[in-house]
């Protein structure tokens, strides 16, 4: 009779260890990709071409360096970001802003907000909007390093280096596109041509002399974003197209489409895929979509 009290209390307490107890297990389950990928090792290398609708976003991931390349037209990067960094991973070492436009840049305006970034690499091109001013006031307030994109300059970032091939010194075009920041990422052995939007007229003058395994292809597929003779040199193993489902500019062209279908290559669509995620050991790769 006496010990009832007590045996409530004990009920109390073991159901409040109860309760923290599923809580730590719900909070660790939420967490085991990335426990696992640490553990094993396995967040070596890898990218992930985000589903963010019609426009670019890149992370590409080594240890715990990030490059994020674009951010999309909206703010969906941030809970890709939530996601795929690890908690405790706050910080940014690179980001480009391959060019203005507001389906490349509108993203990383959140991200400059709520990231720490260490660089921001970019092309001064005169582009007069809204979303291009505040992408420039996000920069300033975060106090990142500017580098400003050259034809021939390249940036190292823990074990991988990016390349610059494009726009070359004081390149100026009438469209903004061609502006954009083309670059191949290489991981020891193992490069992404990354094209922006640049169309054919810059593909033309392009010199890629390193063997490349993924074309990311230029401007979301557009038929004048896609140059057969330099697809055919570079010779890729796989194309990734980032574009938005039903896109009122009917990217990704069909004749684009029937030119990789002609070629053989394997071809990935953010719209159709979802989320693309490429990994190497720096020799092969392999891919899958999330
Ligand atoms: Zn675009």
């Amino acid at each position: 009779m006496v010990s009832t009290p007590n045996v409530s209390e004990k009920a109390k307490i073991g159901l409040i260890l109860g309760v923290l107890l599923i809580t730590l297990v719900v909070v660790f389950w939420a967490l085991i990709p990335q426990f696992k990928a640490v553990l094993s090792g396995e967040n070596g290398f890898l990218i992930r071409f985000y589903a963010v609708g019609q426009g670019d976003a890149i992370l590409i991931q080594e240890g715990n360096s990030q490059i994020l390349i674009d951010g999309g037209p909206n703010d969906d990067i941030l809970s890709y970001l939530g996601r795929d960094l690890l908690p405790w991973d706050r910080e940014i070492e690179l980001i480009v802003a391959t060019h203005p436009q507001a389906d490349h840049i509108t993203g990383l305006i959140g991200v400059l907000e709520r990231y720490k970034v260490g660089k921001v690499l970019y092309y001064q091109s005169a582009y007069d909007t809204k979303t291009y001013e505040r992408f420039l006031e996000a920069v300033k307030n975060e106090g990142a390093q500017v580098l400003s994109a050259s034809a021939g300059g390249q940036i190292q970032v823990g074990e991988l280096l990016l390349q610059i091939m494009w726009p070359t010194a004081n390149f100026k075009a009438k469209n903004v596109n061609d502006e954009s920041i083309v670059a191949v990422l290489d991981y020891k052995n193992f490069e992404v041509l990354l094209l922006g939007d640049a169309e054919q007229r810059v593909q033309k003058q392009l010199f890629i002399n390193v063997d490349i395994e993924v074309i990311k292809m230029a401007h979301h597929g557009s038929w004048n974003g896609t140059y057969e003779p330099l697809l055919r040199a570079i010779a890729p193993d796989l194309a990734i197209i980032s574009v938005g489902a039903n896109n009122q500019y009917g990217h990704p062209h069909n004749q684009t489409l029937g030119l990789l279908a002609k070629m053989g290559l394997p071809l990935l669509r953010t719209d159709l895929d979802g989320t693309i995620v490429v990994k190497s050991d720096g020799y092969d790769f392999w891919y899958s979509i999330e």
